[in-house]
């Protein structure tokens, strides 16, 4: 059984209220085909990234939140409705856990045996926990990197350079408008075709080729003009990237975002057409996870040759450089990952991927939402520059929602603020605000968010859960734990906030709470392992964190 799930507009309710309504509509959200990469296996985006167990479970959430009351909680275990419990009418409406494994079976093998008794299902970040919104949610993260990489490398601009990566898919398909509204020029690498014409369709990406000659030329021309272009390129990454190193060009920047965290499902190794990969997967699931992982050993070697040449090489978040290692390229993480590069001064201001959704579905309330923030924020250039480019760029996918990296204060001011443009009516129906798991304290990932942390303490855990924990205490609307999102099984564990501005006193004690905690959750854990930038923003802003050394 399969159905089409569109994303649902309009002021009419379903549920028992606005909340229970909320985790609905952004449960549809993800599953609508503008927003999701495989809607017809509940797949929303990262490889095998789920919004649900199975069509069954699915149907089952879906009347379990009709008929919610509002002091009452579901719980979710990796997909599945388990329970409703009575709590209270502060509290979460939704608890989720997905994916999360015992640490010592917390590898893939033992994930897909479970997977295939349909006993788990995995959750990557946003896509188990109801808060996907479509590429937009990355483009400003993918913006931001490029952004910093441009000013610590390139005086602020891409502008005559060449990048050159390879994923055009739910994340990585952010990549080419992400380095064009940085004024450079990208080759996009991808096997399968409708990917880049799906990018092509959202105005992602502005023309694609089958052919590695006329990418080279398209992408020489446009540098040597000083024109911004973003060229999909459809090929297998480890056979392209080696044969671009052949030949005569200057490749600026290299990273990659196919789905390399999940070697069954997210990479094809060279050689294979997409039916023949998707035939050995079925047929052969360990040789094919060979045949992947050894593609993937050479991508990077071809990414470290890269290097040698003096290109800028960066790991996007894939986990690709661990494959690499485990098949003997020692040297794997001989490039850094994007977020001790680029990300981590950001993280210790608790700064992250806010983002809000207009239940309406009504675009114009995301115009008014778009202009309180540049009321409120003025000073900040950056987020007033992608407001520009995001208003003028982006379109829509599903519900109409916004991304606007905010830190600790400013994520409770905007909160509070879109709560009171629901409740003068300003904006025309509630606003669902959440993030990425991607964010400043809501995250282990010892080959991602936490690599290189100043005192070691990369793999410790326990953040994420006090981050789960104290959003549930404070008062989110649905709360979430998942483990292997972004890096694979056995490789991060993090926490997932979503809460509902719907214009109620209810709604702004909660909002205050819990977009003070969140963010605030990030400052604590980078004051602990002792960034200054933390420090100095726990100083200013008055976060209450006992052992900070004076
Ligand atoms: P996705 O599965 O939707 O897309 C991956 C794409 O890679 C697919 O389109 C696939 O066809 C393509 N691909 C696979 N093998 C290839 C090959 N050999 N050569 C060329 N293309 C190939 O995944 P996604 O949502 O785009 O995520 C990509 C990766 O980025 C994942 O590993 C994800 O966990 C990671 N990620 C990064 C961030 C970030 O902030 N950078 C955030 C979340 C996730």
């Amino acid at each position: 059984m399969s159905r089409v799930i569109r994303a649902k507009k309009g002021l009419e309710i379903e549920c028992k209220g606005w909340e229970q309504e909320a985790a609905l509509r952004m449960l549809y959200n993800n599953l609508d085909p503008e927003v999701a990469e495989r809607p017809e296996d509940l797949v929303v985006y990262g490889g095998i990234g789920k919004a649900a167990r199975n069509w069954e479970s699915f149907e089952a959430i879906e009347n379990t939140l009709r008929n919610l009351e509002k002091d009452e909680t579901m719980l979710v275990q990796s997909g599945k409705p388990v329970a409703v419990f009575k709590t209270h009418e502060e509290a979460p409406r939704v608890l989720l856990s997905n994916s999360v494994l015992v640490p010592k079976w917390a590898n893939w093998e033992h994930f897909n045996e479970l997977d295939k008794k349909g006993l788990m299902m995995y959750g990557q970040m946003t896509a188990g926990s109801w808060i996907y919104i479509g590429s937009q949610g990355i483009v400003q993260g993918t913006y931001e990197t490029f952004a910093e990489l441009a000013n610590q490398n390139f005086g602020g601009s891409l502008k005559g350079t060449i990048s050159l990566t390879a994923g055009l898919g739910g994340m990585g398909g952010a990549q080419p408008l992400a380095v064009t509204m940085n004024e450079g020029v990208v080759i996009c690498v991808e096997v399968d075709e409708t990917r880049i014409d799906k990018r092509l369709e959202t105005r992602y990406l502005d023309t694609k080729t089958d052919s590695l000659d006329e990418a080279i030329k398209m992408a020489e021309e446009a540098r040597d003009k000083g024109e911004a272009l973003s060229i999909g390129l459809l090929g297998n990454a480890a056979e392209i990237l080696p044969e671009i190193l052949n030949r005569d060009v200057k490749i600026d920047v290299v990273t990659d975002q196919t789905s390399a965290h999940d070697p069954l499902n997210g990479y094809l190794p060279e050689g294979f057409t997409l039916a023949e990969g998707e035939a050995m997967r079925q047929s052969d699931p360990k040789e094919f996870v060979k045949l992947a992982s050894a593609s993937m050993a050479k991508h990077v070697q071809a990414m470290l040759d890269f290097k040698d040449k003096g290109a800028i090489v960066f790991d996007y978040g894939n986990n690709i450089r661990q494959v690499a290692f485990d098949e003997g390229v020692t040297n794997a993480f001989d490039f850094p990952g994007f977020v001790p590069a680029y990300i981590r001064p950001l993280f210790c201001e608790g700064k992250g991927p806010f983002r809000f959704a207009a239940l309406s579905g009504d675009p114009k309330d995301i115009e008014v939402a778009d202009a309180k923030m540049r009321e409120l924020f003025p000073e900040d250039e950056k987020l007033m520059r992608w407001l520009d480019m995001a208003q003028e760029k982006i379109a829509f996918q599903g519900l109409p929602s916004r991304i606007a990296w905010l830190g600790y204060g400013d994520r409770a001011k905007m909160g509070l603020a879109l709560n009171e443009l629901v409740r003068t009516g300003e904006i025309s129906a509630p606003i669902v605000i959440g993030r990425d798991h991607l964010d400043s304290g809501s995250v282990a990932s010892p080959n991602r968010e936490t690599e290189a942390m100043k005192d070691g303490s990369d793999a410790v855990g326990d953040w994420a859960i006090l981050n789960a924990l104290v959003n549930t205490a404070a008062g989110g609307s649905w709360i979430s734990v998942h483990h292997g999102g972004g890096v694979g099984m056995g490789y991060s564990l993090h926490a997932g906030l979503v809460v509902v501005a719907d214009g109620t006193d209810n709604a702004e004690r909660r909002l205050g709470r819990v977009l003070t905690s969140d963010p605030g959750m990030g400052v604590a854990r980078h004051v602990d392992a002792g960034y200054d930038i933390a420090i100095e923003t726990a100083k200013e802003k008055g976060v209450h964190i006992p052992m900070m050394k004076e």
